[in-house]
C-alpha cells in the first residue's frame, strides 16, 4: 500500500517542465524532517514549505498500485490528448515509489517524473528526474534531467553539485520571510554563474497549487 497525502491536476510551476499539465502525486513522509514544527530547527531540512503529513488532502488515502493508477488516470482530462504526465513528489517520494507503480503508470500511458531530495537511489524507468539537494552533501542521485538548488542554503552551495550529470541546472530562491532578498541573491548568482538558470515558482504567481 502507498500512503498518499494528496493527488491533484495542475500545471507544473517550476523548472524545465514549467507550464506543463501534470497530475501531482504527493506521498506522505520525508526522511529529512518529520513535519512537526517543534522539530523543524533540528531537522536536516528546516525550510520546507510543503504539507506532507496525513492523508486528508484531495484524494489522499492508502492505495494499492492498481487503485492509485485508477485515481491518477481519472484526473487526466483525456488519455488520448497530450502525453499524460504524473509528477511523484512529497515529502520524499522515493521512500515509497517502486518498480510496480512505475510499471503500472507506464502501462496506462503516463510519463513518470519524480522530485527527490537526492538521498535515495532512483528506481529504473523514471522518465524525468528532478533532484533538489537540501543541506545534504551525501547524495545518491548523480545524474538526471534537472538539478534544482533552493538558494541560499547554509551547509551546501550550488558549486558542490555543478559537476554532476544533469541536463539543466536551476537556482530557485528560497521562499519564506527572506524571499525578496533571496530572489535578488538568486538572480545575481545566475548572472555570475551562467551554467545555472533561474527558476520561478510560477504556480504561486498565477495562483495555482
Ligand atoms: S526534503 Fe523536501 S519534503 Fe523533505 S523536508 Fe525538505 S523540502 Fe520538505
Amino acid at each position: 500500500m502507498y500512503t498518499i497525502r494528496e493527488i491533484f491536476y495542475t500545471l507544473q510551476g517550476e523548472g524545465a517542465q514549467s507550464g506543463r499539465p501534470a497530475v501531482f502525486l504527493r506521498f506522505t513522509g520525508c526522511n529529512f524532517w518529520n513535519g512537526k514544527e517543534e522539530d523543524r530547527a533540528s531537522a536536516i531540512c528546516n525550510f520546507c514549505d510543503t504539507d506532507f503529513i496525513g492523508i486528508d488532502g484531495s484524494f489522499g488515502g492508502k492505495y494499492n498500485s492498481k487503485e492509485l493508477v485508477e485515481v491518477i488516470s481519472s484526473l487526466w482530462p483525456d488519455m488520448k490528448k497530450g502525453k499524460p504526465y504524473v509528477v511523484c513528489t512529497g515529502g520524499e517520494p522515493l521512500l515509497q515509489l517502486d518498480d510496480e507503480l512505475i510499471e503500472k503508470l507506464h502501462l496506462k500511458g503516463f510519463e513518470v517524473g519524480v522530485e527527490t531530495n537526492g538521498s535515495i537511489k532512483v528506481p529504473n524507468g523514471i522518465d524525468w528526474i528532478c533532484m533538489s539537494p537540501k543541506n545534504n552533501e551525501n547524495i545518491m542521485v548523480h545524474s538526471g534531467d534537472e538539478l534544482k538548488f533552493i538558494f541560499p542554503q547554509t551547509t551546501i552551495k550550488p558549486e558542490d553539485f555543478s559537476h554532476l550529470d544533469f541536463s539543466h541546472f536551476y537556482i530557485q530562491a528560497m521562499d519564506g520571510p527572506d524571499k525578496d532578498k533571496n530572489l535578488q541573491l538568486a538572480i545575481d548568482f545566475c548572472l555570475n554563474n551562467p551554467q545555472w538558470k533561474h527558476s520561478l515558482q510560477s504556480h504561486k504567481i498565477i495562483g495555482l497549487r
